[in-house]
């Protein structure tokens, strides 16, 4: 079994040890040292990360079978026999990595032990990642009021700047200790404890005083079935994100030409005259159209007791060419054949509703000139070819034409 350096001393960050064992672990070179400083992926916290004689350490776990601590290598150590002599290689654990997994993992503890005491939620999951850290909390509802209560209290345990200590205790002792959760491992227990607060059964790395915490801030709380998972960011993550979020909101500030405390305000501002510019646009576009449809249906040929209208028009949204003919059709008794020229050719069919005519089959047969094909109901029909140019089209539309004064000039 691996001596863990750790235990004692998590700000060890250099270190000798002896090579007791090399392998390949997940296709990687791998070895086995006497005694390691490094922390292997366990309890919520992530494994550390640094350098054996120089080569990059990625990976940190512990084998099951005897606790042995693996360092999965980069490449295997330089100059080194094939087979293990006990030769001795100087570790170095990456530092900035490590501690800000101490300040994530303390600050879980406080947290934790606060929202036992102040909210009687218990903590009944733990997830260091690798932006952010959530605990779970086995209550529903928390509000801001409360998450507010344990940022607030959790801050207070920081400002205090309690010892943390963590050691080994005896069976005995552990009994009389009001261990916040049992322990979950068989063998000696090592209790980290922050001061007259907080005791936990942990083997993880810790700061030795909570105001190197920093600053722990809770960003969010999302429920989750019966239980509420809090997201929180500690020390130099917190400030990180203060950075970020403070450039943010200062930059917006700043384009909106308002105080970044007015923000809120001049977006719902901006959001109403935004509201009431689409609606003027939209009176306008009714407006145009109307105009338009008033226009065209002007120079409409009779149709029986109908009138007819074809046009291909072009630069123009399809959706508009639609409302063109179905305000021709029913505001101005016209059989309306619109086509809409482009990448692709759309054709949009529509009739009076008090007419008895049955549009699809005649878009049918204007599609086809175009390549394509369409559908619709009886009184409006729409459709599409490949073919988008002008002059497709107008023929397209030619063909229905003759085909509707042919079918009325015949009743
Ligand atoms: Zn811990």
């Amino acid at each position: 079994m691996t001596e863990r350096l750790y235990y004692a001393d998590p700000y060890l960050r250099r270190f000798e040890a002896a090579v007791t064992e090399r392998l390949s672990w997940r296709g990687q070179p791998a070895v086995v040292l006497s005694r390691s400083a490094f922390y292997p992926t366990g309890g919520g916290q992530p494994h550390d990360t640094g350098w054996l004689q120089g080569v990059p350490v990625l990976d940190v776990v512990e084998r099951e079978a005897d606790k042995a601590v693996v360092h999965l290598l980069e490449a295997a150590l330089p100059g080194a026999p094939a087979e293990a002599g006990g030769e001795v290689v100087i570790g170095e654990v990456d530092w900035p990595r490590r501690f800000d997994h101490m300040q994530q993992h303390t600050g879980q503890h406080i947290l934790s032990q606060v929202a036992e005491r102040l909210l009687d939620a218990t903590t009944v999951g733990f997830h260091l990642g690798e932006t952010a850290s959530t605990v779970d909390l086995d209550r529903a509802f928390l509000n801001d009021e409360q998450l507010d209560q344990l940022e607030e209290e959790a801050n207070r345990i920081v400002f205090e700047n309690r010892p943390v200590v963590a050691r080994f205790v005896s069976r005995d002792e552990l009994a009389g200790l009001p261990l916040r959760k049992p322990p979950e491992v068989s063998g000696p227990i090592r209790i980290v404890e922050i001061q007259d607060f907080d005791w936990s059964p942990c083997g993880g790395t810790h700061v030795q005083a909570a105001g190197e915490v920093g600053l722990i801030k809770v960003v969010r709380a999302e429920r989750r079935g019966s239980e509420t998972r809090v997201e929180f960011l500690c020390g130099g993550r917190a400030l990180a994100d203060y950075r970020v979020k403070n450039r943010l909101l200062l930059s917006l500030a700043s384009r909106l030409s308002v105080g970044y405390w007015e923000l809120d305000e001049a977006i719902e501002r901006r959001e109403e005259e935004a509201q009431r510019q689409r609606k003027a646009a939209q009176v306008a576009q009714d407006q145009l159209l109307a105009a338009e449809a008033r226009s065209i249906a002007a120079q409409a040929e009779p149709l029986g007791e109908f009138a007819l209208v074809s046009r291909v028009l072009q630069d123009r949204e399809l959706e508009d060419v639609k409302r063109l003919a179905v305000r021709m059709a029913e505001q101005h008794g016209c059989v309306a054949l619109l086509g809409l020229a482009g990448d692709k050719g759309h054709l949009v069919f529509a009739a009076p509703p008090d007419s008895a005519y049955d549009l699809r089959p005649l878009l049918r047969q204007a599609c086809a000139v175009i390549g394509g094909g369409g559908g619709g109901r009886p009184h409006l029909a729409q459709g599409g070819g490949p073919s988008g140019e002008l002059a497709s089209l107008q023929k397209a539309l030619d063909v229905a034409s003759r085909v509707i004064r042919c079918k009325e000039g015949g009743d």
